[in-house]
């Protein structure tokens, strides 16, 4: 019996997982934020992959809600972990990036 290898596929396109930004609670695209990570080892880095392993926590390119998860450690809170400076200066620095290039 010959069988084609083809697997059916559905006419949709891939789905784009959604996830919430930690400032404005609005839901977006993965790719559409940008992923703090909190790795197994305890370390804080920004994830441009999106493949990190870790406890995850996202915000949205909109500098109030970054402004907001600063002021209000609500960044800190959801990944149960300190914040170091150098983090949230990396986080405003892609944000400004990002307003400038639209
Ligand atoms: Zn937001």
């Amino acid at each position: 019996m010959a069988e084609t290898r083809k697997k059916p596929q559905p006419a949709v396109k891939k789905k784009i997982p959604q996830r919430r930004c930690v400032g404005c609670q609005g839901t977006f695209d993965k790719r559409d934020l940008l992923r703090v990570v909190r790795s197994p080892d305890g370390t804080i880095s920004l994830d441009f992959s999106g493949k990190k392993s870790g406890r995850g926590a996202y915000l949205c390119f909109d500098e109030a809600c970054f402004k907001k998860a600063k002021k209000s450690g609500i960044l800190a809170r959801s990944l149960e972990c300190e914040i170091s400076p150098e983090i949230y200066d990396a986080l405003e620095h892609e944000i400004r990036a990002a307003e400038t290039n639209e």
